[in-house]
Formats: structure tokens, sequence, C-alpha cells
């Protein structure tokens, strides 16, 4: 059957979303998705209790994962979807991101104790909901619920993002290794919500370059956070590059989110759905 409403992009408790990833798949069907798949930062934990869900709900599931990597010296996303969880190349690469994310997340605790806000780490650590996957959401949500600011994004905007003081450099994986990963375990890469990233039209263009040089096959051009503007961009760039087009709420949770599960614009009707290269 063609899938009239996919969503390819969103979170569970097992990174940094607010439900559990059978509520998730619950929410996803009742919004009218039918192909579906969680797509949790660097952890594959949620999959299977997504998968017997969507099957449960009927819907199609994928499998999908949100690694994060960095590209001369900027932070960016990558979607891997419809590959084997199972494979220990991707699960191990994994294993290794988590890892230096814990280690991030103390430094981070470190550079806001030597501005005079001690103790985040450790509150932090009480909001991740899975205890290897930490991530700035969580925290930026201990930080709401102490007073440090009014509400999540205000966190980000005052100290977490670059330049501010709880932002800490880090090595991610990189773009070579995540699609390796992705690809070596039989599925597609694609770019997450390109619209996002501090880059000029230059730089996007050598990124998608090294991308589709690695394997790289798709990006994502309806997204929650990509305006009417950035949907024509991208397409046009997808048309350029003879790259698939993939769509995704990146849904978090109900108050944390720009849009919620499957209620997204189509793809425009002429590009490929990168559907079309898993099923
Ligand atoms: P991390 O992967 O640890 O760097 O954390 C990034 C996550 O924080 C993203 O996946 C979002 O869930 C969240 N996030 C990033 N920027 C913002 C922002 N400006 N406002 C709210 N949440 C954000
Ligand atoms: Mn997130
Ligand atoms: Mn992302
Ligand atoms: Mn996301």
């Amino acid at each position: 059957m063609t899938p009239v409403n996919f969503d390819f992009h969103c979170h569970s408790t097992v990174s940094d979303g607010l439900l559990p990833p059978e509520i998730v798949a619950k929410r996803a069907a009742d919004n009218g998705v039918d192909l579906w798949a969680l797509t949790d930062h660097d952890d594959l934990g949620g999959l299977a209790i997504a998968r017997a869900s969507a099957e449960e709900a009927g819907m199609e599931f994928v499998n999908g994962v949100e690694i994060s990597i960095e590209w001369k010296g900027v932070p960016i996303h990558i979607v891997g979807l419809g590959f084997d969880a199972a494979h220990p190349v991707l699960s191990g690469g994994l294993d290794e991101l988590r890892i230096g994310r814990l280690e991030r997340a103390k430094r981070m605790g470190d550079a806001l104790a030597a501005i005079g806000i001690p103790g985040i780490y450790e509150g932090a650590v009480c909001f991740a909901t899975n205890p290897s996957l930490i991530s700035r959401a969580h925290f930026a949500r201990y930080m709401v619920s102490i007073g440090i600011a009014r509400d999540v994004p205000s966190v980000f905007q005052y100290y977490l993002t670059p330049g501010k003081p709880g932002y800490v450099d880090h090595r991610w994986a990189t773009l070579e290794e995540a699609v390796g990963w992705i690809n070596t375990a039989g599925g597609v890469a694609v770019v997450a919500h390109p619209g996002r990233y501090k880059m000029s039209g230059g730089d996007m263009r050598r990124f998608l370059d090294d991308f589709k040089e690695v394997g790289g096959q798709g990006i994502e051009v309806t997204c929650g956070s990509h305006s009417p503007d950035h949907v024509m961009h991208f397409a046009r760039l997808v048309r350029h590059y003879a790259f698939h087009a993939s769509r995704g709420s990146d849904f978090h949770g109900p108050q944390e989110s720009y849009v919620d599960l499957g209620k997204l614009p189509q793809l425009p009707e002429d590009l490929k759905p990168v559907w079309r290269l898993i099923r």
C-alpha cells in the first residue's frame, strides 16, 4: 500500500523524548501516521517495543536512529533508516557515542559550576530517562525545574548554545563513520533538518557533496523546524543531487515540539520519497 502519511523522525524516553516508545507509537497511529520510524538520538533501545506497538496499531514500522556527527566543526544530525538493528558495526559505534556524551555532560556540569551554578550534571542525570543517554535537553529540563530559566528554549538561549557558559566543544562521530555504520547495517542515511544548521549556502553544498560521496542518499525536506521557504530550498537541492526526500516531525513530546507526529505538509509531489529505498 502506498503510504499517505509517513513520519520518519521522532524521539522517545530512550533519548530525549518525553514519552515512552509505545506511547509515541500510539500517538503516531492516532494522528493518522501509516508508516513510521522512531529515531532516538544515538540509541537503538526503543526499536523493538516501537515495532511491536506499531504493528499492534496497524502502522508499518521502519528502524530509525538520529546520529550526532561533526563536519568541519559544525554539529549535524544524520538519520539512519531501515537498517538491521542487530548489526554490531552500527550498535558498537553508537555505544561509543553514548560514552562520549557522558564525558561531555560532566564537562558541561564543570563549565556551569565555574560560573557559580553547581550540581547541574547530577541534576541532569536524574532527568535522563535512559541512564546511558544524556542530552542537553535533560540539562535544560533540570535547569527549568530549579528556576534558572523560565522554559527549555530560554535555557538553550542563555546557557547551552555555542558561546554560552554551559556549551562545551565535543568530538562526535564523523560524517564518514555515521553514514558508513548505517550503510554497513543495510540502511539509508538522511540529513536531518538541514535548515537548522548555521552554514552558508556554499558550505551546505560542500557538505552535501561530501555526504553524497560517502554514501548518503536523502535529506529531510518537510520537517518540524522547516519554514515553507526551507521546504522549497531543500526540494531544489534534492533535485540537484538526485537525493530522495524525507519527512519527519522531530516530535519530542506534547510540550516541546514544533509539530505533532504526522502533522506536517506533504512532500512536493515530484520528489522521490525516501521510503521507496526501504520497503
Ligand atoms: P544534544 O544532542 O545533547 O546536543 O542535545 C540536542 C537536543 O536538544 C536536540 O535534539 C533537541 O532535542 C534539544 N534542543 C536543541 N536546541 C534546542 C533549543 N534551542 N530549544 C529547545 N531544545 C533544543
Ligand atoms: Mn532531541
Ligand atoms: Mn536533530
Ligand atoms: Mn531529532
